[in-house]
């Protein structure tokens, strides 16, 4: 008897977790709310192609969304409805009841936001307005031109020599390329080793894999599209050649423990603790600084100290064919490279203020003084810089993510984790598996 009553209970528990659409009222109401904040990304996503990066919950409501899309007018105001219910239960005594919907009243100001640029010809705000509305950041690390002056300085000694910095540390890099016909073997042994290195401190699925491409033509240098599944596709763009630093900085960055590892964690929250806003990642949200900065902070993960240049120098440069003599003087450059990177906020914020204003104010020349600033203040070449301002003009204010997120984790690992290995992967865990906005990461 007493078994048969436990197999009813189990089959009626099988029942209510095969139902896709439970009962309104028997759920909670941050479960409802969740459920209608995916709806509401679905359907903005055919509004404007491509902003939902990710998908993996049930199929009918992507089939409903394309069936019927609501216009802009008619989703912001159910943004609003949903937001109501958010608000409701901001105080409940539960302590992820209240950070999912903190998040979420982030991430619904996001895509209302985003809403209004679709609808209009958007005027531009201003970089920090974007990146506060769509990203959740505040506190842009801004700095003004002259600050990456000693900056360059010390470059400029590094590469003694005639003619324009960026052309030499251009010349200086062609002897760091990696062969076309070396490239997929030093990427697989890339990605191999981060991967071992991240499940060495992280618990990941046995069927988690991706598969990896290599495209040309595109504004971005890799992106991984996560399937679902624990299965993700990484394009590697050969557009500009490969040299050996991007190999550990694209492999820790678009597989572990970036954003595949980050796919992983996302739907770990959706299927196993079943929270519905996890199904969908879109590409404007407030993990996107957390998502592009555990990107880039990932290596240093993965790699403390030392360990980076060590697994580079006698690993893949054997592999790729390079002469491992020449890697300690390559890791300094590249180091002090990374101190110019944040200069891309201060050329996209000009670039974006020049190009966007109402035409009569338009400055016809933007295009060309952000490629100019571009190859001076980040030591690139043309092809290069014309690469990161197309990614501008597609993205706009996105870049603020790569930049501000990596600092705002960095930061955070280091204040809360200091020297300790656990400590620092527990931290940088913390941030993918709890829901988590920019400003919780500041003190
Ligand atoms: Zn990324």
């Amino acid at each position: 008897m007493g078994r048969i009553f436990c197999m009813l209970l189990l089959l009626a528990l099988a029942a209510c977790a095969g139902t896709a659409a439970p009962q309104a009222g028997a759920r909670r109401a941050i479960d409802v709310a969740a459920e209608q904040y995916v709806r509401l990304a679905l359907e903005i996503d055919t509004h404007e192609e491509g902003y939902v990066d990710a998908y993996f919950g049930p199929r009918e409501w992507r089939d409903q969304a394309r069936a019927n899309p609501r216009s802009i007018y008619e989703l912001q105001r159910f943004s609003w409805r949903i937001e109501d219910e958010v608000n409701s239960v901001l105080q409940d005594r539960d302590d992820d009841t209240r950070r999912r919907a903190f998040a979420m009243r982030e991430a619904l100001r996001s895509a209302r936001f985003r809403l209004d640029m679709i609808g209009h010809d958007f005027p531009w705000a201003g970089l920090g307005t974007e990146a506060e509305f769509l990203f959740a950041l505040k506190d842009l690390p801004y700095y003004e031109f002259p600050h990456y002056e000693p900056i360059l300085a010390s470059i400029d000694a590094m590469l003694p020599g005639e003619g324009p910095l960026n052309e030499r540390v251009e010349a200086f890099r062609a002897r760091y390329v990696i062969s076309p016909d070396r490239l997929q073997a030093v990427m697989e042994r890339a990605i191999g080793e981060c991967r071992a290195r991240t499940r060495a401190h992280l618990l990941l699925p046995e069927n988690e894999s991706f598969r990896m491409e290599f495209v040309t033509g595109k504004s971005w240098s890799a992106y991984n599209w996560y399937q679902g599944n624990n299965q993700s596709l990484i394009q590697v763009n050969t557009d500009i050649p490969l040299t050996i630093d991007r190999a550990l900085a694209l492999a820790c960055h678009e597989g572990y423990p970036g954003h595949h590892v980050q796919g992983i964690y996302n739907e770990r929250n959706y299927r196993e603790r079943g929270w519905p806003e996890y199904s969908v990642a879109p590409l404007y949200h407030p993990s996107a600084p957390l998502n592009e900065g555990g990107g880039n902070f990932g290596v240093e993960m993965a790699f403390p100290g030392d360990e980076r240049l060590a697994f580079e120098r006698d690993t893949l440069y054997p592999l790729a064919g390079l002469d491992p003599a020449g890697a300690r003087a390559y890791h300094d450059l590249q180091q002090a490279l990374n101190e110019l990177q944040s200069a891309r906020l201060m050329i996209a914020a000009g670039y974006l203020r020049d190009g966007l204003f109402a035409a009569q104010f338009r400055n016809p020349n933007a295009r060309e003084l952000a490629i100019e600033q571009t190859m001076n203040y980040l030591l690139v070449s043309r092809a290069r810089a014309e690469q990161l301002i197309a990614f501008t003009d597609h993205y706009r204010s996105y870049v603020v993510n790569y930049v501000a997120g990596e600092v705002l984790i960095r930061d955070y690992v280091n204040r809360v984790a200091g020297d300790e290995e656990g400590a620092r992967w527990a931290a940088f865990e913390r941030i993918m598996s709890e829901p988590t906005l920019p400003r919780d990461l500041q003190p």
